[in-house]
């Protein structure tokens, strides 16, 4: 498989050869094409497997056609990471490619400043990395809604559990709208996140490595 096959736009395309990426891995092969065509996803995969370009290059497409957010709007992708580790290296990435579209990501976690997070949130941007814990903290002070998330990922699903983190990435899913896109990534596929996908996910593609 190559890049090319994706039908990504030159200026993406041109953005991941500067990164030094040569060729998609096993999970991009597999969940970009169902992504880009508008499915949900349910990903069994291991950090570097790739899985971050495997749900932000099909999140930027989905995101860069769309009205960009203004002041007072809630974000149009949202992802959930498990930690404050994780949601920076996903925010990262997420800035290296968001930047081809001129869109703004923002980050938000535990342990992170509330207030500097609350500003950046009002301001608006239109992708979210976020730990679920500290993401319902902003959307019940006000700073952020998820009104207009049509692009939901759960990033390492499995751990989000194992932290306790259940009852806040259900009630994410549970304010977003149902229409939305939902790709769900997992390590391991236990009874519990089998459940999740069941009321999450909307007739998902399953992908692993
Ligand atoms: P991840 O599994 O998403 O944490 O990615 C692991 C590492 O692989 C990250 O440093 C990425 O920048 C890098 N990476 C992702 N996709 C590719 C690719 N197709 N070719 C080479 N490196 C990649």
């Amino acid at each position: 498989a190559s890049f090319a096959h994706f039908g990504f736009d030159d200026k993406l395309l041109k953005t991941i050869i500067k990164a030094e990426y040569t060729s998609p891995t096993p999970i991009q092969a597999q969940a970009v094409p169902a992504a880009m065509m508008g499915r949900d996803v349910l990903g069994i995969a291991q950090t570097g497997s790739g899985k971050t370009a495997a749900f932000l290059w099909p999140l930027l497409k989905h995101v860069s056609v769309q009205r960009p957010v203004e002041e007072g709007e809630g974000p149009i992708a949202l992802i959930l990471a498990p930690t404050r580790e994780l949601a920076i290296q996903i925010y990262m990435e997420a800035k290296k490619f968001a930047k081809v579209y001129d869109l703004r990501v923002i980050c938000a976690y535990g342990g992170g400043s509330k207030w500097e997070q609350s500003k950046a949130l009002k301001e608006g941007g239109e992708i979210l990395v976020a730990t679920p814990g500290r993401i319902i903290d902003h959307v019940k002070g006000g700073a952020t809604n998820l009104q207009r998330v049509t692009f939901l990922v759960l990033d390492e699903a499995d751990r989000m559990f194992e932290l306790g983190f259940e009852p806040q990435v259900r009630s994410v899913c549970n304010h977003v709208r149902p229409d939305r896109q939902t790709l769900l990534f997992s390590a391991t596929f236990k009874k519990k996140i089998e459940r999740l996908a069941k009321d999450a996910l909307d007739d998902p593609i399953r992908i692993s490595q």
